[in-house]
């Protein structure tokens, strides 16, 4: 029996990295899905070689007009959406002197603004048809504490655990769970863009900031985006219908360490 049948969930930040291993996991556990993201061509692409069940929108979430038109044409495609996987990030890295406010808004357009309405949108549909559904957040160990280099990509995390909380204590009245799930460090080419950053803050030689935190998580290597799709399964499931505004930790160990 697989686990998701006749699911029909909305990931965003889905053409690539976690968001994507999500679709691919989905699907194998008889979901339909959306893969909404900025990049069309590689959301298209992945649609194309996940399957016919899945379905490539174009989607900005930092934009409100954009937010409303990708959810219509989820709920178009799918019929309607039982689960969002509120995915699509950006990490930004600075010292504190050299935040630029252009990147703090751009930031927080995207990995606030763009989980909080997109939440938004998809509950109001989930409680004018009645859907008992599912969102889920991810969020980061980032969001749990602070780094030096990392002010605001951690505040941004912070926010999303904190309106995960705060929607999902809201909307459980309508039988709409919400909760978090927070990767330690997860393998991909984010991890480029976040190696790139501490190269240029730090001296690190390319890759050496990825050898170095992946060698301090106690499970004793980075995650995989694979290692993620177990908890963002179950959260979907009826099985955890009496779980309510939680972030779950699923990072190797890295969070106690
Ligand atoms: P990624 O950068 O590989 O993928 C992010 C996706 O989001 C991309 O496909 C990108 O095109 C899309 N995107 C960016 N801006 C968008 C926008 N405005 N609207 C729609 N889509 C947009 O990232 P990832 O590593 O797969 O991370 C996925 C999630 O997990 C993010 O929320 C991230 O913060 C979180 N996370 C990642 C790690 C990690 O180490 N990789 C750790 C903790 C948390």
């Amino acid at each position: 029996m697989r686990r998701l049948e006749g699911k029909r969930a909305l990931i965003t930040g889905a053409a690539r990295g976690i968001g994507r291993a999500f679709a691919e996991a989905y699907v194998r556990e008889g979901a339909e899905v959306a893969i909404a993201d900025i990049d069309i061509a590689r959301a298209e692409a992945a649609a194309r070689e996940i399957g016919p069940a899945a379905h490539a929108i174009e989607m900005d979430v930092s934009r409100q007009d954009s937010i409303e038109a990708g959810v219509a044409e989820a709920i178009a495609r799918l019929g309607q959406i039982d689960v969002l996987i509120n995915n699509a990030a950006v990490f930004t890295a600075a010292p504190i002197v050299e935040i630029e406010r252009a990147d703090y808004e751009r930031v927080f357009a995207i990995n606030v603004a763009g989980t909080l309405f997109t939440l938004q949108a998809v509950a109001r549909h989930m409680i004018e048809r009645g859907i008992r559904g599912k969102i889920i957040n991810m969020a980061s160990q980032a969001g749990r504490r602070g780094e030096p280099l990392v002010a605001v990509y951690c505040a941004s995390k912070a926010a999303v655990i904190s309106i995960t909380q705060s929607a999902g204590l809201n909307l459980i009245r309508h039988g709409i769970n919400v909760n978090a799930i927070a990767p330690g460090v997860v393998d991909g080419e984010h991890w480029d863009g976040v190696d790139a950053f501490f190269a240029r803050y730090e001296g690190k030689a390319p890759g050496q900031k990825k050898r170095e935190v992946g060698a301090a998580v106690p499970y004793g290597r980075m995650g995989t985006a694979e290692d993620l799709t177990g908890m963002a399964i179950f959260l979907a499931t009826a099985e955890a219908d009496y779980i309510v505004a939680q972030t779950y930790n699923v990072d190797g160990g890295n969070w106690m360490s």
